[in-house]
Order: structure tokens, then C-alpha cells, then sequence
């Protein structure tokens, strides 16, 4: 197409994996499957190879076929999360993504959401310390529909001290019944708060409560004017569907969204080296089985040396990624009662470095790491030891009970 980039083969593995996040709670409808198919389908692409291109005002597109099924994934991610937010704001980013459901100078409020349903596809959001996502699953014949909706409250949205004096309170509910309520994210809000000691990521994404009730419309309106524009965004679109559908598509609705402002460097600053055992803990009556956790802060796959996430991951998993694991076999051993294999987590594709968790704890599941990205073949166990002697000190240890 004329003035704009050619499309690029993608590989998976440059996809992001999913780190903790604050999504919007919402009752779903079962996504129907007998969508008609919009076109037979050539057979130009292979399934699940992603392509990209970037249309003219900026906006970045990954398109992933998979024709198993008439059905198609629609998602617009956008490069703000909240360790973009200013000092004083915590919680912006996720009370952004509430706002984005409300009425635009288009669509009265609630018409988007009774768009998807009356259709039987589903929709949400959530938000990360590094992006907040919004996508609809829908058949194929409704994709022009989704992107007309999302490129629409994309700009137009309206934003009245009424309405976000409205939201805000549901969001300050939100926080009080997820978070206040419940001791384990407590527990953890915590944890992020005493383990990064220079890093935003130590600020709950859902945001401290007191500066939750100061958020306002001008800072509503702030935030939507610097960060909710075509060219900080990235549109993905995976399931029964052709790149160069998407491409007429894109262009015909986010195509005719002007260009935001370029937007300055996010900014992340470098943790400091970690030389002291800290321990977190909290007693609650509600709490019938005691949890313990050792976390400590590693390379993330964006700033580890080359093998060296890999092997931390690896490790991980070996160490406690179900029930074949270390830990757990060496509980049972010691004839040690615990109710759950012990989990590890990892923020793998963070732009900054990462926190991996041992845990025992009830009822959490563990992460299937070797199915998220193919391991190196050069990965041996030596690299593994080696990453543990390096990284996982008992002096820098954060351990949570
Ligand atoms: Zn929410």
C-alpha cells in the first residue's frame, strides 16, 4: 500500500509472555463459534507466523493467522502502564482503563459493550506496570466493527467531572475489595513495596488508596491527551483473518486517527545493588494456612546477558515448578505437610529487571515456563548453577511470610 511500510514476518517468540496485572472485572459472554467466515481462506499464511507493518500515523500492527477456528482476537495495547505514571498519581493508569468504557462523541456509554455482546464475542482490559490492553473476541465478519469502536474512543471520549467522579468511586471499591480484603495482596503489595527500592514498580498498579481519591478530571484528561494516541499504541489481531484484511481494515478505521505528539523516553531507573536480607512480615487472623515466600531481584529477559534469563527461569522450574519439583519432593521427604506445589513466578519481559518468587503457598498455580519460550540448546546445567551462584544471594533476599 502507498506511504506505508512493507509487512515484516515476526517471530512468536519476540511476543511478550504476560507479568502481573490489574484488569477490569467483568462479567463476559461465552464467545459463540459459529461465526460465519467472512472469505475462503488462501492458504499464502501459515498459521500462527506473525506479520507486522505500521501505518502511517504511527500505529504499530502484528497480525498472527490461525484458521483452526472462525473466530478472531482484536487487542489495542497501549505503551502506558503504571510505572509511567507521575509522582502523587498512582492508579491513573488503571482508572484510565475504566474510563475507556464510558461514552465518546459517537457512542453513548455501554454501546460498545451490547455491540460485542449482542454478537456473542467477549471484551475487556488490564493494566500492567508497563502497558494497558483492551480486545474483544469475536467472529471474523465483526472485526471492521471492533476497530471502528476502538479507534473511536481511541480520541473521542468525554470526559466530565461527573463521569469521573463516578468511576473513581467504583475503582476505590475495586481496591477495597480486591486488594484491602484480601491478605495475600496485602501481603504482596507489600512485598513490591520493600523489594524495589528505586523502581516504580514498587507502587501497586491499582494505586494507594489516598491518592486514588484525589485522581480528577484534569488529570483524567491529562493522561488521555499525552499517552491514548495511534503512535503509542500497538494493534494485534490474531485468529481466522489475513494480514492484508487487517491492513484494509486498520487503515479504513485507525488509519483516519491523527498522530498524537511524540511522546518523551519512559523512564525506568536502575535499581541499586541489593546488599541487605529484609523480611516482610503480616499476621492475620482470617489466614488458616501461613505462607513463605524468598524473593530476589534478577535480569529480566531485556537486560539479562544472552542464556541468562533462560537459565533463571529454567532453574526455577526445577527448583519448583510443580510437583516433580525440588522443593516439593524434598517436603514430602521430610514428610513436611503442604497443601500446594511450590509456584515461582517471574516478570520475564519487563523492560527492566525482574523478581522472581519462591513460594509455598496454598492454592497458587505454578507457570509452565518451558512452553512459553524455547530454551538454547547450548543451556546446560552448569549455566544454570552459575545464574543461581550470581543471583539468588542470601543477602539480597526479600523473604515474605
Ligand atoms: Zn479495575
Amino acid at each position: 500500500m502507498p506511504g506505508t511500510q512493507p509487512i515484516i514476518p515476526l517471530s512468536l517468540s519476540e511476543l511478550p509472555s504476560k507479568p502481573r496485572t490489574h484488569g477490569l472485572r467483568r462479567t463476559s459472554v461465552a464467545t459463540e463459534l459459529g461465526g460465519a467466515r467472512t472469505a475462503p481462506v488462501p492458504v499464502a499464511w501459515e498459521d500462527g507466523k506473525a506479520t507486522d507493518f505500521v501505518l502511517d500515523n504511527g500505529m504499530e500492527v502484528v497480525v498472527i493467522p490461525n484458521h483452526r477456528a472462525p473466530i478472531v482476537s482484536h487487542m489495542v495495547w497501549y505503551k502506558i502502564g503504571s510505572a509511567d505514571e507521575p509522582p502523587g498519581k498512582s492508579g491513573i493508569a488503571h482508572f484510565f482503563e475504566h474510563l475507556m468504557f464510558k461514552a465518546t462523541t459517537n457512542h453513548a456509554a455501554g454501546e460498545f459493550d451490547r455491540a460485542v455482546f449482542e454478537i456473542g464475542g467477549s471484551q475487556n482490559a488490564f493494566t500492567s506496570s508497563d502497558y494497558t490492553a483492551f480486545y474483544q473476541t469475536v467472529a471474523p465478519s465483526a472485526l471492521e466493527l471492533m476497530m471502528s469502536f476502538e479507534a473511536d474512543r481511541m480520541r473521542n471520549l468525554i470526559l466530565t467531572d461527573d463521569v469521573v467522579k463516578t468511576e473513581r468511586d467504583v475503582v476505590i471499591e475495586e481496591r477495597r475489595s480486591s486488594t484491602d480484603t484480601n491478605p495475600q495482596d496485602v501481603l504482596h503489595e507489600e512485598i513490591d513495596a520493600t523489594l524495589w527500592q528505586n523502581q516504580p514498580y514498587r507502587i501497586p498498579i491499582i494505586g494507594w488508596m489516598q491518592e486514588i481519591e484525589q485522581l480528577n478530571r484534569v488529570d483524567a484528561t491529562a493522561f488521555y491527551e499525552k499517552y491514548y494516541w495511534p503512535n503509542n499504541s500497538v494493534l494485534i489481531v490474531a485468529g481466522d483473518v489475513e494480514p492484508e484484511t487487517v491492513k484494509v481494515l486498520a487503515e479504513k478505521t485507525y488509519g483516519k486517527v491523527a498522530r498524537g505528539p511524540d511522546l518523551p523516553p519512559r523512564i525506568r531507573p536502575v535499581e541499586p545493588e541489593q546488599n541487605t536480607r529484609r523480611t516482610v512480615t503480616l499476621s492475620d487472623a482470617r489466614v488458616s494456612v501461613p505462607s513463605f515466600s524468598t524473593q530476589w531481584v534478577v535480569p529480566s529477559y531485556h537486560t539479562a546477558k544472552p542464556g541468562e534469563a533462560e537459565a533463571l527461569d529454567l532453574l526455577s522450574e526445577i527448583l519448583g515448578g510443580g510437583n516433580r519439583s525440588r522443593l516439593y519432593q524434598a517436603s514430602l521427604s521430610s514428610k513436611v505437610s503442604l497443601p500446594a506445589p511450590a509456584p515461582i513466578s517471574r516478570a520475564p519481559c519487563s523492560t527492566t529487571p525482574g523478581s522472581p518468587s519462591m513460594a509455598r503457598r496454598a492454592a497458587m498455580p505454578s507457570w509452565p515456563i518451558s512452553k512459553r519460550r524455547p530454551l538454547p540448546k547450548s543451556l546446560a546445567l552448569p549455566r544454570m548453577v552459575s545464574a543461581a551462584r550470581n543471583w539468588a544471594r542470601p543477602r539480597s533476599a526479600l523473604c515474605a511470610i
